[in-house]
């Protein structure tokens, strides 16, 4: 089962995150991803691609880097469920994963490889990625173990016409699904802003601080995410 070790990591009665329940999409649909901006005890990006019926993750200390010459850490993680390509909120202090998690970037993927668990076994997977912040080929490759014995890989962008020298998560910094910083999703449910200010760009929560109602245009009508209602005690 893959969501076993997800699913044992995790409380469901405390934490929003998804249980990983509901059925497995349809076939015949283009791959998602999704990058996840995750300030937990240690700022990271959760790098995910749907593949047969779950996320496979990665965390990304750094982020991804459009620099073709910069090859960023990518600690492979356990296979979380689809649902979670939409999970934006709160994990509770004290619960796997405490902090707040962003929707930084999503999309789709598609393998530049005929056979992608072929890749995955080789340790060298060829892809696009077609989101809103992230473009064009990228390759993760396998490296020997990293720090904690867990699979270290290393996600690499390829050369090509989005490659780029710019800074995307300092330039980026808002979620693709609500346009909201860190902050902004930690302020609603309290106590663990100031630690999430932390993972924002440092001239963007001061700018938010002279000026509140300047930040995120708030949306109309259905969330597009997922929010806890839940008051945390
Ligand atoms: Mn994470």
């Amino acid at each position: 089962m893959p969501l076993t070790e997800y699913r044992k990591k995790r409380r469901f009665a405390v934490t929003p995150e998804p249980s990983g329940d509901a059925r497995p999409r349809r076939r015949g649909r283009a791959l998602a991803f999704v990058v996840q901006k995750h300030r937990a005890t240690a700022l990271h990006y959760d790098f995910r691609l749907e593949w047969k019926g779950v996320l496979l993750s990665w965390a990304v200390p750094k982020g991804p880097s459009l620099d073709p010459s910069v090859k960023r850490l990518a600690m492979q993680v356990e296979d979380h469920p689809l649902e979670y390509a939409g999970f934006e909120g709160i994990i509770p202090e004290g619960e796997y994963g405490g902090g707040t998690v962003m929707v930084w970037d999503h999309g789709t993927w598609t393998p530049d490889v005929p056979d992608v668990d072929a890749a995955l076994r080789k340790g060298e997977l060829k892809l696009t990625l077609h989101g809103k912040k992230l473009h064009g080929s990228w390759v993760l490759v396998r490296t020997r173990g990293g720090p904690s014995g867990k699979p270290a890989w290393l996600l690499i962008k390829h050369r090509d016409a989005y490659a780029s020298g710019d800074d995307v998560a300092e330039t980026h910094p808002r979620s693709v699904v609500s346009r909201r910083l860190i902050a902004e999703i930690a302020w609603p449910e309290g106590r663990t802003v100031e630690k999430a200010a932390s993972a924002d760009p440092p001239d963007r929560i001061r700018r938010l601080v002279r000026n509140p109602r300047a930040g995120a245009p708030r949306k109309r009508g259905k969330p597009a995410v997922w929010r806890s209602n839940r008051a945390l005690s």
